[in-house]
């Protein structure tokens, strides 16, 4: 277990102290404790009696934090947080009205923290992980192509464990901070060489780069941090959407690991267009054929449309082999404007051999057409 800290204790406080009473504290130990102001001999208890107030004050004047801790004794890596917290604090407000507006507040900054002002940007606790992608499917027929659709998709995915707050230790308290690398996950080691100074850093060893030793894992995740938990979520494909398109949820994948952001949800899209069409962007071809009598003389063809039913396209007398027709606006629409497309009908002409009383009926158009005809 890591030792528990009483940071009510710390600053002299009850459970109940309003912001304002922590606030109040607070300044009260700081006028006691800090380096600058501090009397007696024991410089380095001063020191660390001033940090623990910090760490005190960081955690208490944080809502979830403070919540966090009343529940569970413990809050995250507080080392590492409440340097962050320092170093704002001491960028300027609180401190600047406590210590009397700016003078100073660099020296103090350098005083208690080595003159490292760097080290408050400096990671302190493993690298933040994404969460992994999820990848979804799913396929329109035509009707939905055009009209889009709404879907919910379920899945599992992972997310921190509530019981372990992600730590994967029991309780979220079994486990201390790695004593090889504190709590960085990783070591940096600095070699005088020939050339200067190289530095290497590595994954620590110890704790595996999580920057912590559990004690007892976490019954609920078994040590992972994480959980499976069933994700519900709605979305609209849009109308006229690209066969092989993907559509992208941020935040709808796997939760990240230490402090990292979920993942994505990706849905590819496939979009189930009949034989009988061609998608040619955001039209559709099709084609109808006709007798060359009927090409001749004119006629009229069914052409289905997408969303059920057919259209009655007329074909004027005297047509051509390969010549095409808009149905207008019965085409898909764009994903941009929503405009549709068109139906674009190529017209087929069947030539077959005539009958005899055909035959004859043909010659006499031959010869009005002066045809030449060759038997
Ligand atoms: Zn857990
Ligand atoms: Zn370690």
């Amino acid at each position: 277990m890591a030792a528990k800290k009483d940071y009510y204790k710390t600053l002299e406080i009850e459970k109940n102290a309003t912001p304002e009473d922590i606030k109040k504290a607070y300044r009260k130990q700081v006028r006691k404790w800090h380096p600058d102001a501090y009397k007696g001999d024991d410089k380095k208890e001063a020191e660390n009696k001033f940090k623990e107030v910090q760490e005190a004050y960081a955690v208490l004047t944080d809502p979830q934090k403070k919540a966090m801790y009343d529940k569970f004794g413990y809050v995250g890596d507080t080392a590492s947080y409440n340097r962050q917290r320092s170093a704002q604090n001491f960028g300027g407000g609180f401190f600047d009205d406590f210590f009397g507006g700016g003078s100073g507040v660099e020296d103090i900054f350098d005083v208690f923290f080595g003159g490292s002002r760097g080290k408050s940007k400096q990671r302190t606790g493993p690298a933040p992980m994404k969460g992994g992608d999820i990848h979804a499917s799913i396929t329109l027929n035509l009707k939905e192509l055009i009209e889009g659709k709404k879907v919910t998709l379920e899945y599992d995915r992972q997310v921190e464990c509530n019981a372990c707050h992600g730590t994967g230790a029991e309780n979220g308290t079994s486990f201390r901070t790695c004593p090889t690398c504190n709590g960085s996950g990783n070591i940096t080691e600095e070699h005088r060489s020939p050339f200067g100074f190289v530095t290497n850093t590595r994954v620590c060893s110890t704790c595996g780069g999580s920057g912590k030793i559990i004690e007892n894992k976490c019954s609920k995740c078994a040590g992972k941090g994480r959980t499976k938990q069933n994700h519900k979520v709605s979305v609209t494909i849009p109308a006229g959407v690209e066969n092989g398109s993907t559509i992208r949820l941020t935040n709808h994948g796997n939760a990240g690991l230490n402090g990292g952001q979920n993942g994505n949800l990706y849905i590819s899209v496939k979009t189930n267009i009949p034989k009988e069409f061609v998608r040619s962007n955001n039209d559709l071809l099709f084609n109808s054929s006709v007798d060359y009598i009927e090409a001749v003389l004119g006629t009229a063809v069914d052409v289905p449309l997408p969303e059920g039913g057919t259209e009655t396209l007329k074909i004027p007398s005297g047509t051509n082999p390969g010549q095409v027709f808009r149905l207008k606006n019965f085409g898909i629409p764009s994903v941009r404007t929503g405009k549709r497309g068109d139906i674009i009908v190529s017209i087929d002409i069947k030539i077959s051999k005539p009958g005899r009383k055909e035959k004859k009926l043909l010659k006499e158009v031959a010869s009005l057409r002066k045809a030449k005809i060759v038997e």
